[in-house]
């Protein structure tokens, strides 16, 4: 079925900012998707567009993005005539059109706009669920299986205005046996989390940050983690719920070594740690802790202290920054032995079937998948439907809190009951095996 019209707007994120929404028409109906934005993003990620006019949304407007799909890559797809459900031979379109290796022509956010919208359509044009489309055009066999959340529940770094430095607190309801199970347990914690931050801290100490976590001011990493024990304990689910972390350290990466006091500006050099020492509070960490993952635990090319850290740990070392959805650099990554998990964030890279390749790298070299959001979202769902047509077995998508990261999560639900209903067996969940490598291995996934 050929793409009839394309048409995009401006709307806005959850952080108030400008982005990307395409409307794509087919002669079956009209089909959105809007653009994920980061806030600390990769050098080496695909480009964003922006407009950078200063004395307009602060830089940030995307009407350039807007204009490039309305009057570049809209009128090259309907042209082409091909059809949506082929996805791959549309993203090489969408890709060559822009001509750069990085998508900085046409903007990455407006190229993956177009890549979204075409998957919906062409799940729609076959009459499936979009897991199911996406799955098919990726050859990945059923059963599906539902990812294991990662609920982001205490934000720190550039995500919130408190002084802790690491990004992201996670908790992973790895004792869950299916997925409405691990949101009751992932929302309780929560709650619990709440009142033992409100009684050590006060009332205002929970407000919220970028993804929904609580975002108290604690002095550092092992405070928040200690909360984490405690509200975890007094939810009763000891033993139930690992944590994972992003530390996102690319944010504080400064003359060679990490100052986890960026956000004083008068913060000492002299306390600033090398990478050697921070492996080694990491350790710590891991030992203290039920810590099962950690992410971008150093700076995107700091390649040295990833290999010596994923050398010597069990937990999951996980590349975002570093590997930016990218095959060429997960490629080195791989050489490098620097990671053994794939942040899978599809506006990193900016096409759909790149998105595809990422992970099926990442996969057929036996590591972990996470599926994830960005720190700036909107309610668009699309990446509910890529961890369970992928087998990531692992999704992040902020706190259960926030429509804008809960949309996700109520996708995934939905689509454990239709998996059930369809199948008349109770949906697959990942459960600690998302956190298995290589997990496609279908072992782990017979009932
Ligand atoms: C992340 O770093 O994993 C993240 C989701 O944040 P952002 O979107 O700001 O990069
Ligand atoms: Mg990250």
């Amino acid at each position: 079925m050929a793409v009839t019209k394309v048409f995009a707007r401006q709307i806005f994120d959850s952080r108030g900012n400008p982005t990307v929404e395409v409307d794509l028409y087919t002669e079956k109906g009209k089909f959105v998707a809007a653009v994920p934005s980061g806030a600390s993003t990769g050098v080496h990620e695909a480009v964003e567009l922006r407009d950078e006019i200063k004395s307009e949304y602060m830089g940030k407007g995307v009407s350039k993005a807007v204009d490039n799909v309305n009057n570049i890559l809209g009128p090259a797809l309907i042209a082409s005539g091909l059809d949506v459900v082929d996805q791959k031979a549309i993203d090489d379109l969408l890709i060559k059109t822009d001509g750069t290796p990085n998508k900085g022509k046409l903007g990455a956010n407006a190229i993956l706009g177009v890549s979204m919208a075409v998957a919906e359509a062409a799940a729609f044009a076959k009459g499936v669920p979009l897991y199911q489309h996406l799955a098919e055009i990726a050859g990945v066999k059923t059963p599906y299986v539902l990812p294991l959340p990662c609920f982001n529940v205490i934000n720190g770094g550039s995500h919130a205005g408190n002084s802790l430095a690491f990004q992201e607190f996670m908790i992973l309801p790895t004792g869950a046996k299916t997925f409405k199970e691990a949101m009751k347990i992932g929302s309780e914690t929560y709650h619990h989390l709440k009142k033992v931050i409100q009684t050590k801290y006060g009332i205002d100490a929970t407000n919220v940050g970028d993804e929904g976590g609580f975002a108290p001011n604690v002095s550092g990493a092992t405070e928040s983690l200690d909360l984490l024990v405690t509200a975890i304990e007094k939810a009763g689910y000891t033993g139930k719920v690992s944590i994972a972390l992003d530390v996102a350290s690319s944010e504080f990466f400064k003359d060679g070594k990490y100052d986890l006091d960026f956000k004083n500006p008068n913060s000492d050099p002299s306390k600033w740690l090398t990478g050697a020492q921070l492996a080694a509070e990491y350790n710590d960490m891991v030992a203290k802790y039920p810590i099962v993952s950690i992410e971008d635990p150093f700076d995107q090319d700091d390649w040295e202290s990833w290999t010596h850290l994923t050398a010597g740990t069990k937990t999951q070392v996980v590349g975002d920054d570093l590997t930016v959805t990218n095959v060429i650099r997960i490629k080195t990554a791989i050489e490098k032995k620097a990671c053994n998990g794939l942040l899978l964030k599809i506006n990193q890279i900016g096409t759909i079937s790149e998105s595809i390749q990422a992970t099926q790298l990442a996969q057929s070299s036996k590591w972990g998948v996470m599926t994830s959001h960005r720190s700036g979202e909107t309610e668009n769902t699309f990446i509910a439907d890529l961890a369970v047509a992928l087998k990531t077995g692992q999704i992040k998508t902020g706190a259960p809190c926030r429509s804008e990261r809960v949309c996700k999560y109520n996708r995934l639900l939905r689509i454990e009951e239709e998996i059930t209903l369809a199948t008349g067996k109770p949906a697959l969940f990942a459960g600690l095996d998302g956190l298995s490598r290589g997990l496609t291995a279908p072992v782990l996934f017979t009932q």
